[in-house]
């Protein structure tokens, strides 16, 4: 049945954004999600390896003048643990939180939050009752919800495992990881991982989306952000 509808879930945007159910309020949802983790017993060798981003002040990136990017934009820092990799999928995930940095550091990526629009208005849906302004400063405080210290560091493990079915990943409010199906990361470019990495871990800052395919879903935070990260990303390859 998880797998029925986290399917559904997917069926917009199959290849580009991985869904989740960390809308997580339902008992439900924790119910399939408890019952995912626990089967979740794949050799998990913990080869963590973090990526080579430092924290806040980790980047030397200098903004012109004229930029309008706040410095956590450029310092944006990644403790990112990598379970199950091998050292080429090491090298691709390095490389899409590489992108992720080097989109965040983006007056695009800024502009692009703060004037994103849905339904006439300058917001997001699923906004957690936040402006696009909040919206933008709280990823750059990186403050999730169970590692709540604004770091400006996103904090995400990552485990990989393989389903044949049509999820890209998930991951549930009650983790501090997200799970990642090899079907799809093996043959994403790293731009992709990129957004799919920035969709889950909006969800672990607490935003969610409709868990069904609605219409309103590719407007939600996670959706919304996750796409812009894959997009402008391509300019990172
Ligand atoms: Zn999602």
């Amino acid at each position: 049945m998880k797998y029925k509808m986290m399917a559904m879930m997917l069926t917009l945007s199959l290849l580009s954004v991985s869904c989740d159910k960390s809308g997580g309020s339902s008992s439900e949802e924790s119910t399939e999600s408890t019952t995912t983790v626990t089967g979740d017993t794949g050799p998990d060798t913990g080869n963590g390896t973090t990526d080579s981003g430092s924290g806040p002040g980790g980047t030397t990136t200098v903004p012109p003048p004229t930029s309008t990017v706040p410095q956590l934009a450029l310092s944006l820092g990644g403790n990112i643990t990598l379970y199950s990799f091998t050292t080429a999928q090491t090298e691709k995930y390095n490389d899409a939180v590489a992108i992720v940095k080097k989109v965040v550091a983006t007056e695009e990526f800024r502009s692009r939050v703060l004037n994103y629009t849905y339904s006439g208005a300058k917001q997001f849906a699923n906004n957690n009752g936040r402006t696009n302004a909040q919206v933008y400063q709280s990823i750059l405080d990186a403050a999730e919800t169970l590692k709540p210290a604004k770091n400006n560091i996103i904090d995400i493990g990552v485990k990989l495992y393989y389903e044949a079915n049509s999820v890209v990943g998930w991951t549930n409010g009650s983790i501090t990881y997200i799970n990642v199906n090899t079907k799809f990361f093996n043959s994403f470019d790293a731009n992709e991982v990129a957004g799919n990495l920035f969709h889950e871990w909006l969800h672990k800052l607490g935003y969610g989306h409709d868990s069904a395919a609605t219409a309103k879903r590719p407007y939600s935070v996670p959706y919304a952000i996750g796409y812009m990260i894959r997009d402008i990303g391509s300019d990172f390859l």
